[in-house]
């Protein structure tokens, strides 16, 4: 019997190549749109009950958008997904996750390669450029209350390998994202419903949730 079986024992991968980069963010699009009821519900609870199909929309229009592009960089890759959210989804979100994977992006340019190192750049940007475009801090009730967690949680593990480091980078937005409950709204349209808003997660911190447990699971697969 060989004891040193460790090709059946299956790791993650160590760090993404430009094509992996496309097939993650398939993922995290196909996953997304399978959540449309459940983000649906969510901005049903606190808002006007689109982001659901706001969020359809954009991912839809950035599985077109990748699957007709050839990247020479994963900077590009995020761009593009930012930039087909922007010009499909409209409304608050659309400029807010489009800034997000833009920001992001921007913060990987000339990479060929993302590993944890890069998962911080791009949480670190895309987390700024959010908050410097909506004005939410951690604790209005929004996406940074998932977001924000997830960037400083990469910011801790840059030395791991990217399988390990954007695990726990997913454990701390759906952790952020179940806090969000505890929090009163103060921006955003759920802003109206004062303590009526306790109970519920933020629309967008749910989708947040989603998009960085659809990265972790193409990464550990
Ligand atoms: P809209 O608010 O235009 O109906 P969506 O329903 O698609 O847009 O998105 C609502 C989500 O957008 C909220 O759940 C919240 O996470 C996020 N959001 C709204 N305003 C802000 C803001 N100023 N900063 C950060 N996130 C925001
Ligand atoms: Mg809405």
């Amino acid at each position: 019997m060989n004891l040193f079986v460790t090709q059946n024992f299956k790791m993650g991968k160590e760090n993404l190549n430009i094509n992996e980069t496309v097939e993650m963010v398939k993922l995290v699009a196909s996953s997304i749109i399978e959540s449309e009821p459940l983000l649906t519900d969510a901005d049903r609870n606190l808002g006007d009950g689109d982001h659901g199909l706001g969020m359809e929309r954009g991912m839809n229009a950035v599985l077109d958008k990748i699957s007709d592009s050839t990247f020479e960089n994963i900077s590009d890759v995020f761009k593009a997904t930012g930039m087909a959210m922007m010009s499909s989804m409209g409304g608050a979100s659309g400029a807010l996750f489009g800034t997000l994977f833009r920001n992001g992006g921007k913060a990987l340019e000339g990479k060929e390669v993302l590993d944890s190192e890069g998962i911080k750049l791009f949480l670190e940007a895309a987390n700024e450029g959010v908050k410097s475009r909506g004005g939410a801090s951690v604790g209005d009730k929004t996406m940074i209350d998932a977001l924000e967690p997830a960037a400083e949680e990469a910011m801790n593990h840059t030395s791991l390998p990217l399988f390990e480091s954007i695990k726990l980078v997913a454990q701390a937005a759906e952790a952020g994202k179940e806090k969000s409950k505890d929090m009163i709204a103060t921006m955003g349209r759920a802003k109206t419903l004062g303590e009526r808003s306790l109970g519920h997660p933020d629309a967008g911190a749910c989708s947040i949730a989603i998009i960085f447990e659809s990265m972790s699971k193409f990464i550990n697969k």
